[in-house]
């Protein structure tokens, strides 16, 4: 039986994107809905450079998360090519979840975004306000108007949730639910995201290099997986255990950022590699083997061919 005709009566669905500025926990959100580490998630800022789809199915709907960069100002290519993608993607889908840091007053920023989701007026907008739990439980009613009067438009509804502690997100869920259209599944209902394993395990290296260096090393670090192979638990290929042994190769711009991440007699380095490698062993159920190596390209961030290797295509 096709997916299609199997698709309960009634049903629907659609894709969702996330749109805020970087740092207001779209990641944090995707994890939280779909109750699995897929998005990586980071105090340093725009961190998440390829786009995710995340899936959740349920009963009477199928939701299908595109977890975005946030919109910023372009500073150079890369940038340029985030914000180009975050554009094209409001024209794609069938519904936005606008994201906030409700900790925060709303800003000249947030204006940017709302007045580029206004340009379409048929497109389903739910606004949300997170990192809720930060918020003084006295100033929660004043802070909901002044981002109700900020967005001045009534037919976006304004929530409020904590993506961290999964407050207020099963409402949210339903809302999201019910301003998709009738449709069928999308995705087969037990898939949770669409990324190759590859990307995943990529986006678990880059997490630990980004949360061990954080400022030193920044966003000038692209991670490439070179190569997953299964291979035998013993050197003499006798045994039917198998592991995963990932190979991936780690750039940076400048030499100075390559002797950070490999830190002294190489600490830096085993550290990431070790945690990574955890996370790795969690995501694909068995015993990982992890070899990063350390290369420097100056400037790969300004080279067209060399984002295209990276992942990060053009429009
Ligand atoms: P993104 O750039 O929008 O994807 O943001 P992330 O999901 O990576 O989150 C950025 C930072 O904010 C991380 O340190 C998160 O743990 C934190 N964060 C996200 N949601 C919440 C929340 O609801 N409450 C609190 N206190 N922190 C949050
Ligand atoms: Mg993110």
């Amino acid at each position: 039986m096709s997916l299609l005709n199997s698709t309960p009566e009634g049903y629907k669905s659609g894709f969702v994107a996330l749109i805020g500025r970087p740092n207001v926990g779209k990641s944090t959100f995707v994890n939280q809905i779909i109750g699995e580490n897929i998005a990586i998630t980071s105090p340093v800022a725009q961190t998440t450079r390829n786009r995710l789809r995340a899936i959740l199915t349920t009963q009477k709907s199928q939701l299908v998360f595109v977890d975005t960069p946030g919109i910023h100002k372009p500073h150079h290519l890369l940038g340029e090519r985030l914000v180009q993608s975050s554009k094209k993607l409001i024209g794609e889908v069938d519904t936005i979840v606008l994201i906030f840091d409700g900790s925060q007053k709303p800003g000249r920023g947030d204006q940017f975004i709302v007045n580029l989701l206004k340009v379409d007026k048929n497109l389903p907008v739910l606004v949300i306000l997170n990192k809720w739990d930060l918020v003084n439980k006295s100033n929660c009613k004043d802070r909901l108007n002044e981002y109700i009067d900020f967005v001045d438009n009534k037919d976006w509804p304004v929530f409020s949730c904590s993506a961290l502690t999964g407050n207020g997100c099963d409402v949210l869920v339903e809302s999201i639910s019910q301003s998709l259209p009738l449709g069928p599944y999308l995705y087969p209902p037990n898939l949770k995201c669409d990324q190759p394993e590859e990307i995943l395990l990529s986006e678990l290296i880059r997490e630990q290099i980004l949360l061990n260096t954080r400022e030193e090393v920044p966003h000038s670090v692209a991670v490439r997986i070179d190569r997953v192979d299964e291979v035998s638990m013993d050197k003499n290929n006798s045994s039917d255990l198998k592991k995963t042994a990932v190979l991936a190769t780690v750039v940076v711009e400048r030499k100075s950022q390559k002797g950070i991440l490999i830190g002294k007699g190489g600490s830096m380095l085993k550290k990431i590699g070790k945690t990574a490698r955890l996370k790795m062993q969690k995501l694909i159920n068995g015993p990982v083997y992890l070899e990063l190596f350390v290369k420097v390209v100056p400037d790969w961030r300004s080279k067209p061919a060399r984002l295209s290797e990276f992942g990060y295509e053009g429009k």
